[in-house]
């Protein structure tokens, strides 16, 4: 019998941590291996899969969502296996892991936000986006939190898809949020909102937005908002307008923006009001809640890589408003016992094979999507990621060692998940949560009524099954 590791008799056993986007195409450009067998365990923190296709993509944004069903008929292919409601270093720790597999692929994002570093940040009132957006979807992090939604103005700091994202969703119609996923505790907190007018700012130009047009056009297309842009904010300096002769995305969302400039505010009830070349500086507080936010004007000096950064003058102006979210990005955070780059908040590697910090490569383990990256790009970038990272887990399979054929019994972390947590989520635990979900969605013509606590899915999951 052959017993080259990746034959039929010898699988390659492969254990993908984390079953967002990168992780499931990372299982995919296994798969698709002609020549080689993998025996591939998705581990998950939350019972549900699908990171932030669930958990972060807009729930207006359902067509985006439907990529669903990809990551579906991959969880139902017979070499795969879905581990669900498992922390990685917390119920199984990386030593665990090591003698059972003989590749691990680290696919867990970027689980936190990047801050601003200035005076007031921590006030009540002042929240990262990421953090709104969880709430919103209903992820089990975000399900209980409050956000006071009573002030008629509400600011978002920062110029990317997250900040049109959730500015979006304060100002929309509530009853169209009422046909989506939305989570219902804050469909219910946005019937009961009170912002009016939600201003973003961009501390570069429009030029240097790293929005993209889709979502830009989207605000003009918004029932019962106006889009204020003030013309002056858009003129643009000798630098940023050559640029957009190599910038597509750019000269179209600039050339959408002055769409928006010419158009006569129509006193709709609500309205989105798009600033550029403004910085935070402070959030002023009020017996520790945000009052107000002190912005200071910028102005575009060359940033030494050929870009342009930019640079305060020292001219400010207050804008008072209830809430703050600050959208400057996500960030990466270390796992328990696998080398972190604290810099650039990824798993140091080369190609995706993981590295120590001083760049040794580490036998057997791999980063891709965000934790490899960083936090950019949209959905489908992690497919040609995942195709990288998946080249070099190919190329390493004939040098491997692997694991001892004791341990390739994959019963082995099985048992272990009994004993370390017994509730963990198989295929069919999920598949019940969805049909759960799908069905309460129905009855409301919705595509789904979401659980959003952990304790109510596997309370779900358990009832469900004893029918
Ligand atoms: P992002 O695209 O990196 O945008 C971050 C924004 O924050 C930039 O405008 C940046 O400005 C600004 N910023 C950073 N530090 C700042 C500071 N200290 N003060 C003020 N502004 C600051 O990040 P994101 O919006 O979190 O999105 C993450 C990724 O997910 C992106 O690739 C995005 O396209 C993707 N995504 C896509 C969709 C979609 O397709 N619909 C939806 C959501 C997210 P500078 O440019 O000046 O640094």
């Amino acid at each position: 019998m052959e017993t080259r590791l990746g034959s039929p008799s010898r699988p390659a056993r492969v254990a993908i941590i984390g079953a967002g986007p990168a992780g499931f195409y990372t299982a995919e450009a296994l798969l698709r291996q002609k020549e080689l067998t993998f025996a591939i365990d998705i581990f998950n923190r939350f019972p549900t899969p699908f990171g932030l296709v669930r958990d972060g993509v807009a729930p207006d944004h359902q067509s985006i969502k439907a990529v669903t069903r990809v990551y579906d008929r991959i969880l139902e292919h017979p070499q795969v296996r879905y581990l669900g409601n498992v922390t990685f270093g917390v119920d199984v720790t990386h030593a665990d892991l090591r003698p059972l597999y003989d590749q691990i692929v680290y696919a867990v994002g970027a689980q936190t936000d990047r801050r601003m570093n200035i005076p007031g940040e921590d006030l009540v009132g002042s929240y990262p986006a990421t953090v709104f957006v969880g709430w919103y979807n209903g992820n089990p992090d975000c399900c209980t939190l409050q956000f006071d939604l009573t002030h008629q103005r509400a600011v978002v700091v920062g110029n990317g898809n997250v900040a049109m994202d959730v500015a979006r969703i304060l100002v929309t119609d509530p009853d169209e949020l009422a046909t989506t996923d939305i989570a219902d505790y804050a469909l219910e907190a946005l019937r009961a909102s009170q912002v009016r007018e939600v201003v973003i700012l961009g501390r570069r130009g429009p030029a240097q937005a790293s929005f993209t047009n889709a979502e830009l056009k989207e605000f003009g297309e918004l029932r019962g908002v106006d889009v204020i842009v003030d013309p002056a904010e858009l003129e643009l300096d000798p630098e940023s307008e050559a640029s957009l002769a190599e910038n597509k995305i750019a000269a179209r969302n600039v050339e959408i923006l002055r769409g928006f400039s010419q158009r006569e505010p129509t006193g709709a009830p609500r309205r989105i009001v798009m600033r550029f070349l403004r910085s935070p500086a402070e959030l002023i507080g009020d017996n520790g809640r945000v009052v107000a936010i002190k912005i200071e004007r910028n102005v575009l000096v060359p940033d030494g890589k050929g870009g342009l950064r930019a640079k305060g003058t020292g001219e400010y102006e207050v804008i008072e408003a209830g809430l703050v979210l600050r959208s400057v990005g996500y960030r990466g955070m270390a796992l328990p016992d696998v080398p972190f780059d604290e810099a650039a908040s990824v798993i140091p590697n080369v190609a995706g094979r993981v590295t120590t910090l001083t760049g040794e490569v580490i036998p057997g383990e791999y980063a891709v999507g965000w934790i490899k990256r960083g936090p950019s790009g949209v959905i489908g970038t992690n497919k040609a990621d995942a195709v990288a990272t998946v080249a070099s887990m190919v190329a390493d399979l004939p040098q491997l060692e692997g694991i001892p054929d004791a341990n390739r019994d994959p019963e082995l972390v099985l048992e272990l998940l009994r004993q370390r947590k017994p509730d963990f989520v198989l295929l069919e635990g999920w598949k019940t949560l969805d049909t759960h979900e799908v069905e309460r969605g129905a009855a409301q013509g919705r595509p789904r009524v979401k659980v959003t606590s952990v304790e109510e899915m596997l309370e779900v999951i358990r009832k469900r099954r004893a029918q």
